[in-house]
């Protein structure tokens, strides 16, 4: 029996992993549960699991719950991901507000199932490093990196040649580019081929996800920048592919679902059955793959940019890009401004390189949250 933590319980991944969770009640406890807001949801989760652990961001409003939820124990995001009964803690929050508990739960020497693509961007080389010192394995969660993770079973380390990401292109990938500066953030929200939450989709619609997902790549499998690419697949079936030192190439395939990579992760080493996770009918399965257009995707360069440069450049990266994603989602500005807004961060940001400590990382975060709050188009 495995015993679960679940930090953002309330989210998109943190709700699909309760679902796993459901399934399989023999081998997965789920003992904890944590969210940003969301409390009505969470104490609900907390009754239906039984779990005796739980956070909220508002405090005061679990506080409030907490009489209607039975005798629950409130803690902190890091005492949940150090408790002595929880066996592996799955981050499935957003933000930075991941990193603080992810550190907590490598120190306390558990395995983490990452989800939260800001924390090893921001600090890949930070994490990396004390999960290492402490002999834990990160296991994630995001399609592309539990695909690759899977085709690199049993291979040296010596033989990866590339590590190949798809993309689906998100909700604009057949605008014309002149056309993109006035779409809508209803617009954008509409994914071809996975449902997912809001800030993720309009990530995938600028390609600033997968941007995300290559610096991710380069600190889960050791690669360097120029080993990871970037492909455009259409029907998100094929999840990324291995090439190794011979040519061959290895790929993971199965339908767009998240509950997969999740139920991987928490099954790992293990395979389990699960009959509610829909099945690939090949013979109807048609993949096509293509060149990523870059300029029609300024934040995938831009992403690799900030990885080049490294240090705390790539948390500026992140953190600018979860301002402008907001506040592209609240009609402030255009799509094609969430690129300027990193652009004029990652420019104006004096960096600390090669290796930043927790707290530069920290300060680079609120400055660029700040930066990029005040940025104008006009400016
Ligand atoms: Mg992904």
């Amino acid at each position: 029996m495995k015993r679960l933590a679940v930090l953002g319980s309330t989210g998109s991944i943190g709700r699909q992993t309760l679902e796993v969770a459901r399934v399989h009640p023999d081998k997965l406890t789920v003992v904890a549960l944590a969210a940003a807001r969301s409390v009505g949801m969470l104490a609900e989760q907390a009754q239906e699991f039984g779990a005796g652990l739980v956070a909220c961001e508002d405090a005061q409003a679990l506080r409030e719950r907490a009489a209607l939820m039975g005798t629950r124990q409130i803690a902190t995001l890091e005492e949940i991901a150090a408790h002595p009964e929880v066996d592996l803690v799955v981050v499935a929050t957003s933000g930075l507000a991941g990193l603080p508990p992810t550190l907590a739960a490598i120190r306390a020497g558990k395995n983490v199932a990452l989800a939260n693509k800001e924390v090893l961007v921001a600090a890949g080389a930070v994490v990396t490093l004390e999960a290492a010192r402490h002999d834990v394995q990160i296991l994630p969660i995001d399609s592309e990196h539990s695909a690759l993770w899977q085709c690199l079973h049993g291979e040296p380390r010596g033989s990866i040649r590339r590590l190949i990401l798809t993309a689906s292109g998100g909700a604009f990938r057949d605008l014309p580019p002149e056309r993109l500066h006035g779409v809508t953030p209803e617009e954008a929200l509409k994914h071809p081929t996975w449902s997912m939450g809001p800030k993720v989709t309009v990530d995938s619609a600028t390609l600033m996800n997968k941007g995300m997902e290559v610096i991710e790549a380069q600190w889960l499998f050791g690669v360097t920048l120029e080993q990871v690419e970037v492909v455009q697949h259409r029907e998100s079936i094929v999840h990324s592919l291995v090439e190794f030192t011979d040519g061959s190439l290895k790929a993971q395939l199965g339908p767009p679902d998240m509950r997969l990579p999740i139920q991987y992760a928490l099954s790992y080493p293990e395979r389990w059955e699960n009959e509610q996770l829909p099945r690939l009918d090949l013979p109807s399965t048609r993949l096509h793959f293509g060149e990523v257009e870059l300029e029609r995707y300024p934040c995938l360069r831009l992403a690799r940019e900030a990885a080049r440069a490294g240090g705390t450049y790539p948390a500026v990266l992140s953190a600018a890009d979860e301002i402008a994603v907001e506040r592209f989602l609240a009609h402030e500005i255009r799509l094609t401004d969430i690129a300027r807004v990193i652009d004029d961060a990652l420019g104006a940001h004096e960096g600390i390189t090669p290796t930043p400590a927790f707290d530069d990382i920290m300060t680079a975060d609120g400055w660029a949250r700040r930066h990029a709050r005040a940025w104008r188009r006009d400016k």
